[in-house]
C-alpha cells in the first residue's frame, strides 16, 4: 500500500499530497466518515474503487488505522474496523 493516511485535529487545507501519497483526515471523523472522504479522495484522482473499502491506486486494499489520540480524552471509547 502506497497512501497512508493520517489524521489531524489542525485545519485541512490539502486533504490529499501527492509527493508523500498522505492523506489527511480531520480526528473527529468516524471511521465510516473516514471511508467515505477517502474513497471520495481516490475517485477524483481516478482510481476505481470498490464497493466496500478504499483501494490504493496499486490495487491494494487501503487500512484505515485506529486514530492515535492527539490529545487525552476522558470516558471515550473508539471503536474502529470495518
Ligand atoms: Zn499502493
Amino acid at each position: 500500500m502506497c497512501i497512508r493516511i493520517t489524521y489531524t485535529t489542525r485545519p485541512i487545507c490539502e486533504p490529499y499530497d501527492s509527493a508523500t501519497q498522505v492523506i489527511t483526515l480531520p480526528a473527529a471523523l468516524s471511521p465510516a466518515g473516514a471511508h467515505l472522504v477517502v474513497r471520495a479522495l481516490l475517485t477524483e484522482l481516478a482510481v476505481i474503487q470498490p464497493r466496500i473499502g478504499a483501494r490504493c491506486h496499486c490495487g491494494a486494499a487501503i487500512r484505515l488505522l485506529p486514530r492515535v489520540p492527539q490529545q487525552r480524552r476522558s470516558g471515550q471509547v473508539t471503536h474502529h474496523g470495518a
